[in-house]
């Protein structure tokens, strides 16, 4: 169970109002930020393009970003979750969080062009969190605004910040202003330790279910449950303990977090979360201990910025390094790897499995440059890696033809292109970030599944053999006769175009 009385539903629950239906999402990302921009948005889309940075392209290709901040909600306890946007949009992203088991409601507001464009949309939000907001049931309710609402300048900022106590979380996630659902699981993060910031200063606030009695570490990105406990006992030589992981899973732990000695920018994309920790005048430790090297410089940053005398520090290292080198000996990986992903964690992967006897040539990331895994990238390429930020598919795909990995590993559609080449491929989310990375416990545990799928290369090539000369592509399936190309049709069709073009353009002068 969440923690939630309400009842689980399996489909978005329309809250109030009338049939959504706008054709004004699929008019373009420019056309989109512009209007977003006369609406009254400036101030938020500048904030995300300074926090988000885009570039070398427009933006990686991508699930919907909101999907990131709807995840984060829904993950929390006493927490609801409405959303605001195209009814196709709200359909992709329930369904999408229900395939990954969130068994929670998710509220909905749908619109038309007349609800939008006379703010009855707002009210109508405004109506449904009033009708929402239980105390019995409810810490927050968080709504989001996806395209078309941001794009119309629908206030969120403007709903009543608490109502009976319950507080109100209003976020624009549009995807023409975040590039991934990583950077928009901070954009909720970073506006509820701001909330749990401002409570704080302003009074007294709820205590924390357990309490450590050291200083503690705030772990900053989702991470295999297992990581934060192995953290917290490389930790404790030198005096600190595990604080909460943000995004956390209960309101009252925004409190603990902001009340660490330090924070650890383990997934390195956090930036509203860091300038919220920054205001709160705690300090911030990029990359992760994650393999020997990782482990070490980690070690020595905490230590650094804590004050830890020297002592202590070696008896932390000495206490976990030995048992890295003989995990990461017990469970070599031999092979060429290339590695792609949006999650963020992509070159704390390939740090572990180069430390792991692989040869990574290339890693890239959805998610953008930022000083936080500096120190990965320095070490990465000191080792002659290609590291690139913002990868998009094609770089992805570039780097698999270029290096010829024996496998890969990345999105879906990299993952699928690597099998169409008979390469062993393994998607990054599922069965890479799904398990533990940190210390001792993740020196091991990306091998297992690396070697086998590395084995299933005769598999592949068996295929291939199976399967060869059945055409590809259009010429794909079982014929009586060969298919033949046209390109006389094709040249017919294409000249017949350009007439009617022609006489279209005529017209129109
Ligand atoms: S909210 Fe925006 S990015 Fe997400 S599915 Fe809808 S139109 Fe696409």
């Amino acid at each position: 169970m969440d923690g939630s009385a309400s009842p689980s539903r399996d489909t978005a629950t329309p809250l109030l109002g009338s049939e959504a239906g706008t054709a004004g999402c699929h008019a373009g990302a420019e056309v989109l930020r512009d209007a977003a921009a006369q609406a009254g948005k400036s101030e938020t889309l500048e904030r995300y393009a300074a926090d988000y940075p885009k570039g070398p392209h427009d933006q990686p290709q991508s699930m919907c970003p909101a999907f990131g901040s709807l995840r984060v909600g829904l993950r929390m306890r006493r927490t609801a979750t409405v959303l605001s946007g195209s009814a196709c949009c709200v359909y992709g992203l329930t369904f999408t969080s229900h395939f990954y088991g969130a068994r929670r409601t998710v509220g909905y507001v749908p619109f038309n062009s007349e609800t939008l464009v006379t703010g009855k949309l707002f009210e109508d939000i405004r109506e449904a969190v009033h009708q929402l907001a239980d105390p019995a049931l409810y810490d927050a309710i968080v709504v989001t605004n996806l395209c078309v609402p941001t794009a119309s300048g629908v206030p969120l900022q403007l709903l009543p910040k608490e109502i009976k106590g319950v507080r109100i979380i209003g976020i624009d996630v549009p995807g023409f202003g975040i590039p991934t659902h990583a950077e928009a699981k901070d954009v909720l993060a970073g506006a509820m330790l701001r909330y749990a910031r401002t409570e704080a200063e302003n009074g007294p606030v709820a205590a924390p279910r357990s309490r450590a009695d050291k200083p503690t570490v705030a772990l900053l990105g989702e991470m295999f449950p297992a990581d934060p406990v192995g953290i917290g006992m490389m930790l404790e030589p030198l005096g600190l303990a595990a604080g909460p992981v943000v995004p956390t899973r209960e309101w009252r732990e925004l409190y603990a977090a902001l009340d660490c000695a330090v924070v650890a920018a383990i997934h390195p994309f956090y930036t509203a979360s860091v300038r919220e920790f920054e205001t709160a005048g705690r300090r911030i430790v990029g990359s992760a201990p994650i393999g020997r090297h990782g482990a070490a410089a980690w070690l020595e940053a905490v230590a650094e910025v804590t004050g830890a005398p020297r002592r202590k520090i070696d008896a932390a290292k000495n206490a976990v390094l030995s048992g890295i080198s003989a995990a990461l000996a017990k469970a070599p990986i031999q092979g060429r790897i290339t590695v792609s992903g949006y999650e963020g964690s992509e070159l704390l992967v390939a740090r572990l499995l180069i430390e792991s006897g692989a040869d990574v040539p290339y890693v890239g990331t959805a998610c953008p440059r930022t000083v936080w895994s500096d120190p990965d990238r320095d070490w990465l390429e000191a080792q002659g890696v290609e590291v690139r930020y913002r990868a998009s598919l094609e770089q992805d795909l570039a780097a698999v033809d270029t290096y010829g990995p024996d496998l890969v590993i990345g999105t879906t559609p990299v993952v699928q292109a690597a099998k169409q080449r008979a390469i062993p491929a393994l998607y990054f989310t599922n069965l890479i970030s799904a398990r533990p990375l940190m210390g001792p416990a993740g020196a091991g545990s990306l091998a297992q599944v690396i070697n086998a799928a590395l084995a299933n290369k005769v598999r592949f090539d068996r295929m291939s053999a199976f399967f060869e000369g059945v055409g590809s592509g259009e010429t794909a399936g079982v014929w009586e006769d060969v298919p033949r190309a046209r390109p006389e049709f094709k040249a017919r069709y294409a000249k017949i175009r350009a007439a009617l073009h022609k006489q279209e353009e005529a017209v129109g002068t």
